[in-house]
């Protein structure tokens, strides 16, 4: 049995390693090296089946036919993940990927719904296709009245597997499909999206444990290891995505309260002014300091630009010692920059989206200290770790 999740992944894009399908409308299509696996497991146990029923002996016939149904389900999987993509997309929820792994699909939102409905819709729009699905290859099957023979028990195979993956996804359990929409129907009670998270999530943890206690006897009492082997690794993943989605749920509405100018990084020992050599700065400061950033600021302390050891090592060594560091610097107009006033949430998606760990906070045009994500996670860790002081504070609507 394949399942899949959603995340939202605003603290740090890890990218898996696989084969690049190409892409829809924009979000990127993948399958992980880990697909592998479980196509090969799928492909087995259904040529076992396809076989079984009597229509056919296990030849080379029936593993293709094993194989091209093992696709044909992948490809509902995709379709699935394409309902939430396109669902959440047409609701101005940006969508980067979609991949294809071990327990299914899973497609990475750039940010959390904003309201109770989209959440919802976003939720609903998967398990549909996979009815839909479900209900044209059961249908397909029915009318070709071919159920003896190997395209007709496929097509049953696909229909019944479709409408089996839709249930298993509507289970009221966070971070599965059902366990959305209850959360979105909470949410939209209470008006507290943190709550809602937590308990929704809740349900997913005692959703999982069923899934691993299940397991555990079928595979102890009823002596079926690989499936109950499944069942104890499907609840283990559940239950972790379950924790994840909570925990950084709390990360978010700690990074929320955090203010810029909060987490203020002194960086009175990085400012050149410019006409200092790239060799010197090498030497003095990023040799001796271990600095890698430098603000180039004006007499009264606007900025100029940055230059990072990136800059300063591009520079051919025979040109270090005539090249001024202002010819090398990233200018001010092509920077990205943080006020004292945003929130270490905007912050951090920030430098997320740009692919950099740092950004020079500038008030009135002075730089006053760097964002850094370094300090932005220090700083969450502490609130975490006082999370049950803090928490009463911070279960205000949104
Ligand atoms: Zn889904």
């Amino acid at each position: 049995m394949a399942k899949e999740i959603r995340v939202a992944q605003p603290i740090g894009s890890v990218r898996r390693a696989g084969w690049r399908l190409g892409s829809i409308a924009g979000i990127e299509l993948s399958i992980d090296y880990s697909w592998l696996l479980i196509f090969a497991l799928v492909t087995f146990s259904l040529a076992q089946q396809l076989a079984g029923g009597g229509a056919t002996e296990l030849g080379i016939r029936v593993w293709l036919a094993a194989a091209a149904v093992s696709i044909v389900f992948f490809a509902s999987i995709l379709l699935h993940e394409l309902g939430h993509s396109l669902t959440a997309q047409r609701l101005g929820i940006r969508v980067r990927s979609i991949t294809l792994f071990l327990f299914g699909g899973v497609a990475e939102l750039a940010s959390e719904a904003r309201r109770p409905r989209d959440e919802i819709l976003v939720a609903v729009a998967g398990p549909l296709v996979s009815v839909s699905l479900g209900l044209i290859f059961l249908g397909l099957a029915g009318g070709l009245g071919a159920e003896g023979s190997l395209l007709g028990a496929g097509l049953a195979w696909l229909g019944r597997i479709n409408l089996l993956l839709a249930t298993f996804n509507a289970v009221p359990g966070f971070p599965l499909d059902g366990g959305r929409v209850l959360r979105g129907i909470l949410w939209a009670i209470s008006g507290d999206f943190t709550r809602a998270t937590r308990v929704a999530g809740a349900c997913g943890a005692i959703f999982a444990w069923l899934l691993i206690a299940m397991g555990l006897l079928a595979a102890v009492l009823g002596g079926q290891l690989v499936g109950g082997i499944w069942f104890v690794l499907i609840g283990w993943f559940l239950l972790s995505a379950a924790r994840a989605s909570v925990g950084q749920e709390a990360l978010q509405r700690a990074l929320a309260d955090i203010r810029v100018r909060d987490t203020l990084v002194p960086v009175a020992g990085s400012l050149l002014s410019g006409s200092e050599s790239v060799a010197e700065v090498l030497e003095t400061l990023v040799l001796r300091q271990g600095r890698r950033t430098f603000f180039v600021v004006d007499p009264d302390g606007h900025l100029r630009g940055l230059v990072t050891l990136r800059e300063l090592a591009r520079t051919p060594a025979d040109a270090r010692s005539q090249t001024p560091v202002a010819q090398v610097m990233v200018p001010e107009e092509r920077l990205a920059t943080a006020s004292p006033t945003q929130s270490g949430q905007w912050a951090l998606a920030r430098m997320v989206e740009l692919g950099v760990n740092q950004l020079p906070v500038v008030s009135e045009g002075r730089v006053v200290g760097a964002v850094t994500r370094e300090a932005l996670l220090g700083v969450v860790r502490a609130h975490l770790l006082l999370g049950q002081e803090t928490g009463a504070r911070r279960g205000t609507p949104r």
